[in-house]
């Protein structure tokens, strides 16, 4: 049976999956999401002896369902591959009373690599899929990492060009120089004076202009997105949820049906998007634990049912997180307000121009299944710190403000069920934030020092991924105002 996906502002937008991969975003800034999200039609027990890609396929064939067999598994093989450093992709341990979920295993050490580089292979299948003859222009905002695993995944993809705005005072300094020494003739990357949100707000406004739009396809482009509101982004992250679970099955911690929680450290609401989506194909997940920064609005949305950007943006160790519009929430509003497109188009349009808006009481009581909470900056260090020293694992800053809401959680509700954290970086692209909190007298190292230390320290290698922008050269160095990015962009494409 096909799978429609249908726009979260509009009930009459239909598209099929590879369409909605391809257009990004619908039409009027709405969302594309799954007519219904079909449940699992292979048992738990069988999908505990298969591997990450067997799995994969299993899962993404439900959501995907006008790819054929060979197109679908020649994307899965194409991603999943030596890219990683391990076979098994996303390996799972147990530390701390916890089971920690490493989604770091790709080529740009964060968990963007796990839908990122199948999202290339996605694209241009879709692409020859519907006869599309322009090329793809991936526009992309990024507060750190999307941008860099985007780059690496699009790179060099024949009919692709990629442009990245990240904010220019925002990011890691690992981070940056993971992205300006991007090679391949088709990148750009571009720093704006601006916050992620502006970049954000940036990129939609460019894809909702009809007339930019309408020139660039006679030019022979098309904008397509590498951000989570792509529904390529989402349903391979599904897949991990749906791995893990099965590895603590065939590591006898849980048997088949046993509910687990998951820990989501969340910034657009993709990540816990996806693994909401994987329990209602029958996932048995508990609670959906939401663990936000400093930048706490959606800890206080779920707290109050209010949600509400107008706050100070606040800049902290865990910049993958430092988002006050969670572009991914939509699609769970539109879910609660009982797939109404009207309704959901309301609140959004009230958060376009007031900044905030509230959900009804009956709304309200869809959301029993999350749980959010928020970690402080002491609170961040301190978890690194404390896990070191008991279990001597280092973990990177947001999978430590998911470590913390969790035994927030814990403390809270004494649901003692097993656990899953989602660690969603390694250690080495935060270095410097880690090692400071290990012990402050590192700050006076530079960050390669910093790297060659936290090896000593954690015995973990230092990966490809650093060793590779040691020495270099910087590719990209644009900045520009937010005011200035379609500008930037023609001017990439000649046009
Ligand atoms: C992107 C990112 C997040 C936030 O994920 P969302 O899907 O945007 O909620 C958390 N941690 C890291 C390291 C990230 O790169």
């Amino acid at each position: 049976m096909e799978l429609l996906y249908k726009s979260t502002r509009n009930e009459n937008e239909k598209a099929t999956a590879s369409v909605a991969i391809l257009k990004g975003l619908a039409n009027e800034g709405g969302l594309f999401v799954p007519d219904e999200i079909p449940e699992l039609d292979v048992s738990l027990e069988e999908l505990a002896k298969m591997d990450y890609k067997q799995v994969a396929y299993r899962v993404m064939r439900l959501m995907l369902t006008d790819f054929t067999e060979d197109e679908l598994k020649y994307c899965i093989d194409s991603a999943y591959d030596e890219k990683f450093d391990t076979e098994e992709i996303a390996p799972i341990v147990n530390k701390a009373g916890a089971w920690y979920l490493e989604l770091f295993h790709g080529q740009t050490i964060a968990f963007k690599d796990m839908a990122l580089s199948i999202l290339p292979y996605l694209l241009t299948t879709s692409a020859r899929k519907n006869n599309v003859k322009e090329d793809i222009v991936i526009l992309t905002a990024t507060s750190g990492d999307t941008g860099k695993a985007a780059l690496a995944g699009f790179a060099d993809v024949p009919g692709t060009k990629i442009v990245v705005f990240y904010p220019k005072n925002g990011v890691s300094p690992i981070q940056e120089k993971q992205m300006v020494t991007q090679t391949g003739d088709n990148t750009r990357v571009i720093g704006i004076t601006g916050n992620f949100d502006d970049a954000q707000t940036g990129v939609k406004k460019m894809f909702q202009d009809k007339a930019l739009n309408e020139y660039l396809e006679e030019k022979g482009f098309r904008f397509s997105s590498a951000n989570s509101i792509n529904i390529g982004r989402l349903v391979p992250q599904m897949v991990y949820y749906v791995y893990a679970y099965t590895r603590l099955m065939a590591k006898g911690a849980i048997k088949s049906g046993d509910r687990i929680n998951v820990v989501v450290p969340t910034g657009n609401f993709g990540n816990i998007l996806a693994a909401y989506y994987a329990k209602q194909m029958g996932l048995p997940i508990n609670k959906l634990i939401c663990a936000s920064n400093d930048n706490k609005v959606l800890y206080d949305f779920f707290t109050t049912g209010t949600y509400d950007k107008n706050r100070e943006f606040i800049l902290t160790t865990s910049p993958s997180m430092d988002i006050l519009i969670s572009s991914n929430l939509e699609r769970l509003i539109y879910r609660i307000a009982g797939n109404d497109a009207e309704k959901n188009k309301e609140l959004m349009t009230e958060l376009n121009t007031k900044g905030c808006y509230e959900i009804t009481d009956e709304m309200k009581k869809e959301l029993a299944s999350f749980y959010g909470n928020y970690a402080t900056e002491q609170e961040v260090a301190e978890t690194i710190k404390k896990v070191y020293e008991s279990d001597n694992y280092i973990m990177d800053t947001h999978t430590a403000v998911a470590s913390t809401v969790y035994e927030k959680y814990k403390k809270e509700s004494n649901d003692m069920l097993p656990t899953v954290i989602a660690s969603t970086a390694s250690p080495y692209k935060f270095t410097r934030s880690v090692m400071n909190a290990i012990d402050a007298s590192y700050d006076s190292m530079s960050d390669f020092e910093l790297a060659d230390e936290l090896c000593k320290l954690s015995g973990v290698k230092i990966p490809k991924a650093i060793e590779d922008i040691r020495s270099a050269e910087i590719r990209h160095n644009i900045v520009c105002d937010k005011e200035e990015m379609e500008n930037e962009v023609k001017k990439f494409l000649g046009v």
